[in-house]
Parts: C-alpha cells; sequence; structure tokens
C-alpha cells in the first residue's frame, strides 16, 4: 500500500490509530500520533493493510494522509 503519515498539525491526539494498529502507529513525545519508522508499506500484508487503511478512515479530524 501507499505509505502515510500523520499530519501533526491536523492530529488531536485520540488514540484511534494507535489503538486500531499499534504495529505501525505510536505516540510521539508531543502525545500526537506518528508512524513508526521501520514500518514496510511495501510489502505490507493484506490485513495489516486494510487495518491502516480503517485507521485512515477512522480518524476524526483526517490527519493519516498519503505521503506524496
Ligand atoms: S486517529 Fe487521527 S487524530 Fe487520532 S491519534 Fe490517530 S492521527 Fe491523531
Amino acid at each position: 500500500m501507499e505509505k502515510v503519515i500523520v499530519d501533526k498539525d491536523k492530529c488531536i491526539g485520540c488514540g484511534a490509530c494507535v489503538s486500531l494498529v499499534d504495529e505501525v502507529f505510536e505516540f510521539g513525545d508531543d502525545d500526537l500520533a506518528q508512524v513508526k519508522t521501520d514500518v514496510d508499506f511495501e510489502n505490507m500484508d493484506k490485513d495489516l493493510a486494510n487495518d491502516v487503511q480503517d485507521a485512515v478512515e477512522g480518524c476524526p479530524t483526517g490527519a493519516i494522509i498519503e505521503k506524496k
């Protein structure tokens, strides 16, 4: 799947993405979500990719975006 990043200007730190997919999202020192550094989006298995997609769609502020 396409790599995603968290737009920290939009994240409100609700934790939904971290609870849903803690293999991919974590809280940074700023208490906002971020994508873990070792995530391999290109070779991600389908179930995990679906969970990431759910996190993208479930983020209340639309902060999880495709990295261009
Ligand atoms: S779901 Fe969205 S707003 Fe909530 S912590 Fe994750 S990126 Fe931030």
